[in-house]
């Protein structure tokens, strides 16, 4: 069933308009009419099954009917990614897996060799939104603006711990560092040229750091990223629920 992220409040009842993109989505990509059913969530309330009241030239009502799923974000859900910028086409594929694979934020980060200064924000948003509607999550993943690590590591609420994928080879294997860990954490991800020595001294004297291998070669940051998600969700995570 189609499933859209709608910002409005969604109860038993209420009457809404999407947006203009998703109106001509349903009524013209998916060719839906009046009558047809589909899925709503907004990260507050929950699922909820909707019906399509009217369509008109200017977008379409929505009637929501019933709940379908209640609202639950797991603790062991409480993920964050930390990424430094890279690519265009390999940033958009980090937002689009970090929220297939359970990240509750991505947050954006500048280190000493990142190369690329802009990212269109509004897009990773919509990539993030698509994904979350796609995977069945209750949430989007938010995806904050650019900060420089040094700033992020200066504001770092000691409590959610730091997986540091380490590309320096003498890390323990993620797989052992990560298992039955509890808790929010976050896995952050170095830039294509790597974290610079300074950076690595500081990320490895900080206490709630946890510094990680992801094996024996050097991976790209988008499949870091993906690999370091994949083990976080089966040694920590909501991979380990059936
Ligand atoms: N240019 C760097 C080098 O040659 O050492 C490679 C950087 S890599 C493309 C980008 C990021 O992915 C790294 O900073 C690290 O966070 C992560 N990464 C890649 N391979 C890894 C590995 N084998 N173990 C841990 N982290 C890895």
């Amino acid at each position: 069933m189609i499933r859209l992220f709608v910002p409005n409040d969604l109860s038993a009842g209420a009457g809404l308009a999407p947006s203009v993109e998703q109106s001509r989505y349903l009524t013209q990509v998916m060719r839906q009419a009046v009558g047809a059913e589909l899925l709503l969530f907004n990260g507050r309330d929950g699922e909820w099954l909707a019906r399509i009241a009217e369509v008109t030239k200017r977008g379409c009502l929505l009637n929501v009917i019933e709940q379908t799923r209640p609202m639950a974000l797991g603790p062991d859900l409480d993920l964050d990614l930390v990424v430094a910028m890279v690519k265009r086409g390999r940033i958009e594929t980090i937002v689009e897996k970090a929220a297939e694979l359970g990240a509750r934020r991505v947050r954006l980060t500048v280190t000493r060799r990142t190369n690329v200064d802009f990212v269109k924000l509004g897009r990773l948003d919509a990539i993030a939104m698509e994904a979350a509607e796609q995977t069945g999550r209750l949430d989007v993943p938010s995806v904050e603006d650019p900060e420089k690590l040094a700033t992020i590591l200066d504001g770092w609420d000691p409590a959610r711990k730091l997986v540091f994928c380490d590309e320096g080879g003498d890390a323990p294997p993620a797989i052992e560092a990560l298992a039955g860990r509890e808790g929010p954490a976050a896995i952050l991800i170095g830039p294509e040229g790597g974290f610079a020595p300074e950076e690595r001294e500081r990320l490895r004297s900080l206490p709630f750091v946890t510094p990680v291998s992801l094996g024996p070669r050097i991976l790209r940051a988008d499949t870091a990223a993906i690999a370091a998600m994949t083990l976080w969700q089966a040694a920590a995570g909501d991979w380990r629920r059936t």
